[in-house]
């Protein structure tokens, strides 16, 4: 089906100018050049879209001879990304997915698709994409935009649908689940009704997946503006059981108040992108691993290990424990690391120290968190409350409330603070 220039409602001016330089030029040297995937989509739905995808059936090494600004990446498959100053566009030569019995296709033991490099025609590529509503063209040279799947009419319903087989195609990739999670609740789509059991059926094929692209997939899918839908909908199929086995068990057993915690911290941050804040990964994981460290760190002082070693080595634990699952980049686990040392010495406010941790880089997150846990129900309102007023203050009155703090019996308050359960 092919929609002509006025039966949508996609104009050039919602189109990036870079995207636009691309796609022109493409088709100047006689190249066939689309809009598709996510682009299209949102343009569709008068979302603004995040990036632009370029594909055309020029081949990499042809790209790369009409762009001077191009570079070929990619390992499972050949893509350009043409430059323009930071601005990237990414061009994609068509390509067909290859049948399972196939040579050119290498497949891993639990079905999976490691290499499909094998360039075909536009049709062939809107079959090998993931849902009908990622497979739209959008045609340069008329303006038309040019469905295989049916994407324009779920669209319109509103629907998830994958192409093919949906068990089939989750056992290809299986973070598939985690994109049609992110799509659904961040489009607010629902999913159509062959989705929902292979879904739930494939849910143990995530672990299969290498833990570097999964923190990339996690990641996208808690920075989307709909983190705190995407959670529920991971604990509904099943999904953040595998993902986050340590911080599963802790919604479970309900010792800390996690889900409470959890649900804060995702609709907090889904807050943060309505208003254009800046979100870090950095936090998200700081608290998904929270109660895990704090159970654990319980267990350790509950065999004489003082607060602070216990808490330590709780985080080491932790977090060597959650990166079998999802790997991160060191800089994330030690930006985590930070808030959680912040969170102990947020409790010693005498002297100078609550003067010199404002100046910590972390101490804004840090201090951020703190209010969560509190709000959450974390028995620290007090300490909360005073890092709250103590922030706010100007320095005269800053030096009344470390008094105020370190007039207190030190010892005892820390151990209560730090050791008393929900
Ligand atoms: P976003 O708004 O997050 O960029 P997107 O749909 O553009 O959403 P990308 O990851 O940029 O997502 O991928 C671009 C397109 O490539 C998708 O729209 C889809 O057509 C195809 N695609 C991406 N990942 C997969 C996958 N795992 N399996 C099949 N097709 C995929
Ligand atoms: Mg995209």
């Amino acid at each position: 089906m092919v929609l002509t220039r006025q039966d949508h409602s996609i104009s050039r001016k919602d189109i990036s100018e870079n995207t636009l330089k691309v796609l022109y030029r493409l088709k100047k040297h006689g190249y066939q050049a689309y809009l598709v995937g996510g682009g299209v989509r949102d343009l569709l739905l008068n979302k603004h879209p995040k990036d632009f995808d370029v594909a055309t059936n020029a081949l990499p090494e042809e790209i790369r001879k009409i762009f001077s600004n191009c570079r070929l990446i990619g390992r499972r498959f050949r893509l350009a990304h043409v430059h323009f100053g930071r601005d990237i566009i990414e061009v994609a030569t068509f390509r067909k997915q290859v049948e399972h019995a196939h040579e050119e296709v290498a497949h891993s033991a639990a079905g999976m698709v490691l290499r499909d490099n094998v360039y075909g025609s536009i049709e062939e590529d809107a079959w090998r994409r993931d849902f009908t509503i990622n497979a739209l063209y959008y045609n340069i040279a008329d303006f038309s935009v040019v469905d295989f799947t049916g994407g324009i009419q779920d669209l319109k319903d509103r629907k998830l649908r994958m192409i093919g087989d949906t068990a089939t195609r989750f056992r290809e990739d299986p973070v598939r689940m985690l994109r049609a999670i992110r799509f659904a609740s961040k489009l607010d789509l629902s999913f159509s009704d062959e989705l929902v059991a292979p879904m739930l059926a494939s849910r143990s094929l995530i672990t299969h997946v290498p833990p570097a692209r999964l923190f990339e997939e996690v990641i996208k899918l808690f920075h989307s503006g709909a983190a705190y839908p995407a959670f529920e909908q991971l604990l509904e199929y099943g999904l953040f059981e595998a993902l986050f086995p340590q911080t599963f068990a802790c919604l479970q057993d309900d010792v800390y108040p996690t889900k409470a915690l959890l649900t804060d911290v995702f609709t907090n941050t889904d807050k943060r992108i309505r208003e254009d804040k800046g979100v870090t990964p950095v936090f998200i994981i700081a608290a998904l691993l929270w109660h895990p460290i704090l159970k654990l760190a319980q267990k350790y002082m509950d065999d004489g290990m003082s607060l602070y070693s216990a808490r330590l080595k709780a985080m080491e634990i932790c977090l060597s424990e959650q990166i079998k699952r999802i790997s991160m980049p060191k800089r994330i686990s030690f930006g985590a690391k930070e808030i959680w040392m912040l969170q102990s010495r947020m409790q010693n406010r005498a002297g100078k120290r609550a003067e010199r941790m404002m100046l910590e880089p972390r101490f804004r997150a840090a201090y951020d968190f703190l209010l969560l846990r509190s709000t959450s129900g974390e028995p620290i309102k007090e300490l909360a409350d005073w890092w709250q007023v103590y922030v706010e203050a100007d320095p005269s009155e800053r030096r009344n409330l470390v008094k105020k703090a370190s007039g207190k019996p030190k010892k005892k308050k820390r151990k209560k603070e730090d050791t008393e359960k929900k």
